[in-house]
């Protein structure tokens, strides 16, 4: 199968997450009764598949459903919210990728994940891809598939000549030739922590970590830096761009929106740092709403928060 490119294509995890509001958070054994249901859809490949999308860009998605109700449910989800149907292929083993949510009324949570086919997402699936695939300008993803199928998908995406972006999320080490496939690293705090060995708590020790990253092998940092908004860290510059003055409400999924928001607009041709301010527009306008991919901003709302700040 060719695939017609140009796209932003993303790598990654797409999950079904279902959550259960209660008054309090069960102990051990224990059954709270009462609570209130919901189905939303997640995972970071997906989240930020998704988010690219929104924010104005074609995008190829590459990912392991699984052939069950779940892998049913997410693979019309993607198609109608605009991801090609394409890249979706089914596990007939493995059930889908779920999280098992508890939140109670202060917003804290309890989380179990299993990354069912997530897990079976091989380096012999992207060895099969077509190699049109990677025809595209820019590879975008994370670390919520096998590492060895992130690391097999960075190397063709930089011998293919693309933009690698990685999001290093969930946090985890990663070795110095791990990291030189990557041309822009997006961590959060934690994980430019964990990554780093030097603990992120404000602009200075970001400043630090983002040039210990490099001294690594990255090649350009951004690190997000939540209510503080993100912080370029490259061999030519050190800069800081502050956070939108938004009234946050849920931080689900606003890494995600920022990655997503950041590969489209590198996509639609503009420099990094006006990259970036998308990037932190779209973090913004998503901690302005409940939810993961319901609260991601599209094109339009992106470009009038930034007219509306100017
Ligand atoms: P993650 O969700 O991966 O932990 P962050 O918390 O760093 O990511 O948030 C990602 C981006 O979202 C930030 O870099 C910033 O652009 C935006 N953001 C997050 N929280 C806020 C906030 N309270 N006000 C403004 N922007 C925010």
């Amino acid at each position: 199968m060719t695939f017609m490119a140009p796209y932003i294509l993303v790598i990654g995890s797409a999950n079904v997450d279902f959550t259960v509001q209660v008054e309090r958070l069960p102990q051990v054994g224990e059954t709270v009764s009462g609570g209130d249901f919901r189905v939303s859809y997640g995972g970071k490949g997906a989240n930020q598949a998704l988010a690219a999308h929104l924010a104005g860009a074609p995008v190829l998605m590459i990912a392991r459903l699984g052939r069950d109700p779940n892998g049913d449910a997410l693979y019309r989800h993607l198609t109608a919210a605009g991801i090609s149907a394409q890249g979706l292929w089914r596990d007939d083993e493995a059930p889908s990728g779920v999280a098992l949510i508890m939140v109670d009324s202060q917003g804290r949570n309890l989380i179990a994940t299993a990354p069912g086919s997530n897990r079976c997402l091989s380096v012999a699936d992207l060895q099969a891809l077509d190699p049109s695939a990677f025809n595209g300008p820019i590879l975008l993803t994370q670390l919520e598939t096998p590492l060895d199928t992130v690391e097999y998908s960075l190397q063709r995406a930089l011998s293919a000549g693309m933009i690698t972006i990685l999001n290093p999320a969930p946090a985890q080490p990663l070795g110095a030739e791990f990291l030189g496939l990557v041309h822009i690293l997006t961590p959060n705090e934690t994980e430019a922590s964990l990554l780093s060995g030097l603990v992120v708590t404000d602009l200075e020790s970001a400043r630090q970590a983002g040039e210990r990253l490099l001294s690594m092998g990255c090649r350009t940092v951004i690190l997000t830096l939540g209510e503080q908004g993100a912080m370029l860290v490259c061999r030519q510059e050190v800069r800081h761009f502050p956070p939108f003055p938004v009234t946050p409400v849920d931080t689900t999924a606003a890494g995600d929106a920022f990655n997503g928001a950041l590969a489209a607009a590198l996509f639609a041709g503009m420099n990094l740092e006006q990259a970036i301010v998308r990037a932190n527009a779209a973090g913004a306008l998503c901690v302005t709403k409940r939810g993961a991919q319901e609260a991601l901003p599209t094109r339009q709302q992106i470009e009038a928060l930034i007219e509306g700040t100017r």
